[in-house]
Parts: structure tokens; C-alpha cells; sequence
């Protein structure tokens, strides 16, 4: 600290990650009243203009810039140990330069709310156990099966906390009856005893003999369980991926090491941690959004405690603290939810390999369907390739074929080859999966007289046409209105809906295919989870039926009597103004016909589109989808795109569109000066307005920044938003900036 206008105080300031969204760390002096010691991680509060607030003291100094007479003293420190390992703590300091987020948020995000707003790292939690025995359970409950199943349970387990409950399907209603009815009791307990999960060498139920390829990739990870090292575990679906997941998890438990599985989603897919409780008899918590703020507290602990031996969450689990660190899963690593959409805009994955680096864990990154930045990782040697070509068991990969649609009725949707096959396969007593990536009942609302189109007032966007009830709504904003009797434009009756979604589809076969159910699954008819499950319950009693469905099907089930999946319309990622828009296209029709013949029955794909003779259409259904990859990687190597180049996108929001591009205006051209005063090539693409201009009524605009050399591009944008900050911004403008954006959209 040489700054001669600075303050010395000896090592007694605290520098304090405040939630807040200015870019910077604020400092203050210890508590007046010295209880407890301030060292990095531990929460404080503090005075923050006129409120107290929780931060987390992330450093101490020796001195601070801030004049005496405004330097305050903070108010209390709440722990008496760091909330984070060291690893984490450098993690997330990490993150939030490189991702160029404010500190306090990262902090926010990091943590279970609970823990943010100051719950005591002891903090009791609730268990349950049984106040009866078998006899009386039985009579009591004779007519409440689940109750007593219920009762079962925890006679069976001794002590179950309610997470843990609810975990096994039950709901809390079911718990509180059983309660008044006194046949179960909790008491609390300290949430996360301070010990290790008990190590057993046989953690493991079940184990299937592995073929030769999963044995490979097994053995190829073994000399790495105590050191950083990043797989890529590349297994077309059925190949058993989750099987290589189980057998190297056992290993590294044995050694009393603990587990962190990312996953995409868990509420679409319940059979995820179905089958890593069946396997293992160790505690498993789960992380995510579906879980209310206690039981995500209580993971966490559990999990800080080294009590919890395997973590199994969504994007956010990534920084949960782990006491014993051993491995770091991510499945489905290509999927787009691990990437954080707003506020503090993390990848999870890019996360989880650099904490892995931090931990000293290896990471296994898995998918039937890479990310180009992994395959180009592990093209380069970076990552190791883990290849499974051949699927488990007897079962064979589905046959593709390209379906030219040109000829077809736009208003039916399917041709009548793919009519024709799902007539047989229903005959035959399978079942088949149509995929559509539209909900409603129509994409637009069009008046056939003077060409009007029903569009959002707050969006610049379509409105979506659907049925019961009918209305109009914006997929963008969520805002419903009324469907007009009358065009507004020329008051014509001639209101017509273009275009087909989920529900259209719907009743078309409900109509087409009477003799058998149709099961629909999309975010409308999936609102309660309860539903969803029954739908899903529905396919998997394996009688023939249609599933009807969006990208939800997308991902992780298995639907052993599926025989043949349908894509109706390939169309929009071939064109996509994306440019990731071929790579997601081609990733969702492979996972999704990876749904099909999963048992001994083989599968059929039916790819329909306008553009039949398509390069890429052709390479996935004669090739693979890693042939389709590399060419794509090489596309990508021409027009110097991710991975061969490192994008950041400043994003506006305002109420006036020119007050957007000014402001974007004045960002690129300090890219421009600062490449000249350094000699860097940083390219600078736009500002123009986002390609959905209006969206909630705020005007978009934004610009790109596009360098080969990632260190070229963070330096930049350290000096960009160093910029910004030192500026004014004007009213009612929000801007943010997107590292490694996921979508240009
Ligand atoms: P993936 O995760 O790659 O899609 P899964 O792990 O779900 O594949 O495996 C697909 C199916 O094959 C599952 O039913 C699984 O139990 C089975 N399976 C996996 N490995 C083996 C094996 N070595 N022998 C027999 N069956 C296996
Ligand atoms: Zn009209
Ligand atoms: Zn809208």
C-alpha cells in the first residue's frame, strides 16, 4: 500500500463484499465491541448508508483510501470460522472479475438465501421418526396407504429428516397428518452433524459388469482421483454414461471423498436421483430451485459439514462447499440451463472445471451431444476424450431419416410417411414420441383480408394463439389478452391462426389416432410437478400412446417402449440468426431420438423439413453427430467463432432506444481507442438493437465483442467497465455485460 493518500490502519480494515450493485469491495473498521475475529469468509454486518446489511468480509488491509471521518465501524461478525473452504473463496473472486459482476452479488448468488440472511452455521434441523409400531400403523392407516407407507419408512429408517421425506415422493401434508394423528414425531437436531459421512467400502448396490468401453473410460480416470483433471465422458444416450458416473463415484466415496453431480434440470427428471439413491446407501442431498429456503439450507450444511456424501443440483450447486471434495460430475454438459441468464451470468460448467482445478478433484464432463467448446477441449488434449460408441445391453442406436415436407398440408404438420409409421408402430404395441418445439395452439394470429398480425404491445414479438381458454399470449412477457372478434387494422372477420403448436397438434391426433391416448407435455400442461409426474407415469406403464411435446422431452427419460420419434419441423435451427442456433438444433434431435428404442425393439427417427437435401440434416442422419461436430468446429475455425474466438456482449435496457445506442455508442469507441493506444484487436460489432428489440416494454440494444485472445478481451473489459462505472449513466438505463454469452438474442 504505497498510496500516500491512503489511511494506515494496521491490518484493521476490513474489506467487506456488501450486496450491492456497485463493482467494488467497501471498507470498514472491526465491530467497536471486539466479539469474534474477522478473517475472509466469515459474514458481517454492517451500517450501509441507512440500512444494516449482511456482507461477507472478503480481505483484510492494512489501509484504505476512504477519509477517517467516513470510515464506519462494522456492526457484529456472525461466524467464527470462513463459510467457504480457501478454493471456493478464490473461486468466486475469480468469477466475478472475470464474468465482471459486483462482488456482493456473486457472494448472493453463491449462497442458500437462508445463509445470506444470517442463519447460524449450527442451525437446528428437523427429524422424524415413528411413535408406533407395524401393528398399530397398519390398523390405524388401513385406508391411508401412503401414510402408511410413510410410517414404513421411517420404522424401516429410525430417523428421517423432512427433506429427506419429501425426497422419497412424500408431500408435507402427509407428514403434518401423521403428526396430529401422533404416530410420528420430530424433534431437532444439529443440521449437519460435524463429522464426516461414516466411509464404507461397499457403498454400492447393483453394480452392472461394465462393457469394455465403459471399463476404458473407468481406468482412464483412476490414476487421477486425487488431482485435477478434466473428461470429457462422450457417449451417445443408452451407451451407459450414468453407469461410468456410479462406478467411479463408489471409488471415490470409498476413500470418504464426496460428490457434486450438476444437472440440468431435476424437476423434469425425478429418475435422476432415483437412480443414485437406489445405488447407494451413503446420504445423498439434492440443490435446487424446487426446494423451499430451509431444506436448501440444510443441503448445504450438510454438505459443508462433509456430512452429505453426494450433492446432486442444478446450476447454482456449483458453489456449494464441500469439506471433503472428490469429484465434480456434469451432465448433460452441453445443455444451455448451466449457464446463468442474467444477473451474475456464470457457466456452471466453465465453473466446475476451473473449481476443480481449485480443489485438486478431477471433473467428468458428460453428454451424448457435446458443446463445441468441450469437443474442441478435448480435440486439442486439453480435456481427455472418453468415448462410448456402442449403447448397453442388446438394445441398437435409432435409424434416421430425412422426411422432405415441401408437399405436405402446413396445417397438419406431419406427412404422410411419418402418419403411415406411427399408424404401424402403434398396431404393433409400441409407442411414439412427436416433438415440436412450440407450445400453444398456434404460433400467429393473422387477418387474412389485410395481413395484421397479432403482436405484443410490450414485445416486439408474435402473440401465441392458444385454446382453453382461448386467448393470446406473449411467450416473451407472459401478458394475455382476449382474441379480438375483429381485425383491429380493417375490421374484417377473417381471423385466421398460422402455423401449429403443441395443442393444434393435440387435437389433430386426438382426432387422427382415437383408439390411443394422446399425452401432451409441455410447460402449459405440466404447471404442477404432481402433473407432470403422472404424464410421465402414464408413458412408462408402456401402453401404445402418442407423447406430444416440446424440448421438456428432451431431456434424461427413458421410455423403453418408444419405437419411433417424429421431429415434425427441423426448419428453425438451420437457419437460426444465431449462430449457435445448428449446434442446439442438432444436439435436441439427437437427444431427443435418443429417447427411441432405449429396450430391445429398435427405433426409428423421422426428421421432417423443408429443406431435405440440407448439408447438415444429411451428416446427422448418414454420419454422427460427432462427424457433424467436427465440421461444424471447422466452420467455426473459418468465421473465427467460439471456440476460436471469445465473445462479451454489453447488453441496454432503457425506456427511449436511442438512449441504448449512445450509451453502446460510447463503449465501442473507447474499444476502439483503447485498441489503438495498445495494439489489441478486440472487434467491436454494432451497437444495434437486440434482434427481439422491445421486450417488457423496455427497449434492447447491444454490442459485441469479439477477440481471439481471451486475455486481450478481459483486459478490455476491465477497462470498459472501469469506465462505465467512473461515469454517469443516465435515468432509467439498466446495462450489463455477457462473458462467453451463451445466446446473441
Ligand atoms: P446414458 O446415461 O449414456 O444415456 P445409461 O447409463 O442410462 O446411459 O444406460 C442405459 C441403459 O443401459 C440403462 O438401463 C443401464 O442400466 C444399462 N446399462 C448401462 N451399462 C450397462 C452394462 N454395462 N451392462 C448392461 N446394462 C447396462
Ligand atoms: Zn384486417
Ligand atoms: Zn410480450
Amino acid at each position: 500500500m504505497s498510496d500516500p493518500a491512503s489511511n494506515h490502519h494496521h491490518g484493521t480494515i476490513l474489506r467487506v463484499a456488501v450486496p450491492s450493485p456497485l463493482r467494488t469491495l467497501f471498507d470498514y473498521l472491526p465491530p467497536k465491541k471486539p466479539a469474534g475475529k474477522a478473517m475472509p469468509g466469515v459474514r458481517i454486518r454492517v451500517p450501509f448508508g441507512r440500512r444494516q446489511v449482511i456482507g461477507i468480509v472478503v480481505a483484510l488491509a492494512d489501509a484504505t483510501t476512504i477519509a477517517s471521518d467516513k470510515l464506519r465501524h462494522a456492526s457484529e461478525i456472525l461466524d467464527d470460522e470462513a463459510l467457504l473452504p480457501e478454493a471456493l473463496t478464490g473461486l468466486l473472486e475469480w468469477a466475478g472479475r472475470y464474468y465482471q459482476h459486483p462482488p456482493g452479488d456473486v457472494w448472493s448468488t453463491a449462497l442458500p438465501v437462508r445463509i445470506r440472511q444470517g442463519t447460524a452455521l449450527n442451525a437446528a434441523i428437523e427429524m422424524w421418526q415413528p411413535t408406533t409400531d407395524l401393528e398399530t400403523a397398519s390398523t390405524q392407516l388401513s385406508r391411508a396407504p401412503r401414510q402408511l407407507a410413510l410410517v414404513l419408512m421411517l420404522l424401516e429408517a429410525g430417523k428421517m429428516s423432512r427433506e429427506e421425506i419429501l425426497g422419497e415422493g412424500f408431500s408435507s401434508q402427509q407428514i403434518n397428518e401423521l403428526a396430529n394423528k401422533q404416530l410420528i414425531a420430530s424433534e431437532m437436531q444439529s443440521s449437519a452433524p460435524d463429522e464426516p459421512f461414516v466411509r464404507t467400502s461397499a457403498p454400492l448396490n447393483k453394480a452392472l459388469a461394465l462393457h469394455a468401453e465403459q471399463q476404458a473410460a473407468l481406468t482412464a480416470i483412476a490414476p487421477y482421483h486425487n488431482k485435477f483433471h478434466c473428461f470429457l465422458l462422450d457417449g451417445i444416450t443408452g451407451s451407459g454414461k450414468t453407469e461410468v458416473y456410479m462406478q467411479l463415484m463408489a471409488d471415490i466415496l470409498a476413500s470418504g471423498k464426496q460428490c457434486l453431480i450438476l444437472v440440468p434440470e431435476i424437476g423434469l427428471t425425478p429418475q435422476t436421483i432415483a437412480r443414485f439413491t437406489d445405488r447407494f446407501s451413503v446420504p445423498i442431498v439434492a440443490m435446487h430451485s424446487g426446494m423451499n429456503d430451509t431444506e436448501r439450507c440444510q443441503a448445504w450444511l450438510q454438505a459443508r459439514a462433509g456430512s452429505a456424501a453426494i450433492i446432486i443440483g442444478t446450476r447454482s450447486a456449483i458453489f456449494t462447499p464441500l469439506r471433503n471434495p472428490g469429484l465434480i460430475i456434469v451432465d448433460e454438459e452441453h445443455d444451455s440451463s448451466f449457464k446463468q441468464q442474467d444477473g451474475f451470468r456464470y457457466s456452471a460448467r466453465d465453473l466446475a472445471v476451473m473449481r476443480g482445478q481449485r480443489e485438486q478433484v478431477p471433473v467428468l464432463l458428460g453428454t451424448a451431444t457435446p458443446s463445441l467448446e468441450s469437443l474442441h477441449n478435448a480435440l486439442q488434449g486439453r480435456f481427455t476424450h472418453l468415448r462410448l460408441q456402442r449403447r448397453a445391453g442388446d438394445s441398437v442406436p435409432a435409424a434416421m431419416q430425412v422426411i422432405d415436407i415441401n408437399n405436405a398440408d402446413p396445417q397438419t404438420a406431419f406427412s404422410e410417411s411419418a402418419l403411415l409409421q406411427m399408424r404401424q408402430q402403434l398396431d404393433a404395441g409400441n409407442q411414439v414420441l412427436a416433438f415440436i418445439n412450440r407450445r400453444g395452439y398456434a404460433p400467429m394470429l393473422q387477418c387474412l383480408q389485410c395481413g395484421w398480425i397479432a403482436e405484443c404491445d410490450h414485445c416486439t414479438a408474435h402473440l401465441t394463439y392458444h385454446t382453453r381458454p382461448a386467448s393470446l399470449r406473449c411467450h416473451h412477457c407472459g401478458e394475455q389478452s382476449v382474441v379480438p372478434s375483429a381485425c383491429p387494422g380493417c375490421q374484417g372477420r377473417n381471423l385466421n391462426t398460422m402455423g401449429v403448436g403443441t395443442q393444434q397438434l393435440e387435437s389433430y391426433l386426438e382426432a387422427e389416432f382415437a383408439d390411443v391416448p394422446i399425452i401432451r407435455i409441455d410447460r402449459d400442461s405440466t404447471r404442477s410437478k404432481a402433473r407432470l409426474a403422472d404424464l410421465l407415469a402414464q408413458v412408462n406403464a408402456g401402453e401404445p400412446c402418442i407423447l406430444l411435446g416440446t424440448q421438456m422431452l428432451a431431456k434424461g427419460h427413458h421410455f423403453p417402449n418408444i419405437t419411433l420419434v417424429v421431429i415434425i419441423d427441423a426448419d428453425g435451427g438451420l437457419f437460426s440468426a444465431d449462430f449457435r442456433g445448428q449446434e442446439n438444433m442438432a444436439q435436441t434431435i439427437v437427444q431427443v431420438s435418443g429417447r427411441a428404442g432405449r429396450s430391445e425393439r429398435t427405433g426409428t427417427v423421422l426428421i421432417q423439413s423443408r429443406h431435405a437435401a440440407h448439408a447438415i440434416l444429411q451428416q446427422l442422419t448418414t454420419a454422427s453427430y460427432h462427424d457433424f461436430a467436427v465440421n461444424l468446429l471447422a466452420e467455426r475455425k473459418a468465421t473465427v467463432m467460439p471456440p476460436f474466438a471469445h465473445m462479451a456482449l454489453f447488453r441496454t435496457e432503457t425506456d427511449k432506444p436511442e438512449t441504448g445506442i449512445s450509451f453502446l455508442r460510447d463503449i465501442g469507441a473507447q474499444c476502439t481507442r483503447a485498441n489503438t493506444a495498445w495494439g489489441s484487436q478486440i472487434d467491436c460489432l454494432g451497437p444495434m438493437p437486440c434482434p427481439m428489440e422491445k421486450r417488457a416494454g423496455r427497449y434492447r440494444s447491444q454490442l459485441l465483442l469479439k477477440g481471439e485472445s481471451r486475455a486481450a478481451l478481459q483486459s478490455m473489459l476491465n477497462h470498459l467497465v472501469e469506465t462505465i462505472e467512473a461515469k454517469r449513466i443516465p435515468a432509467k438505463l439498466r446495462w450489463s455485460v455477457d462473458v462467453d454469452p451463451q445466446e446473441l438474442i
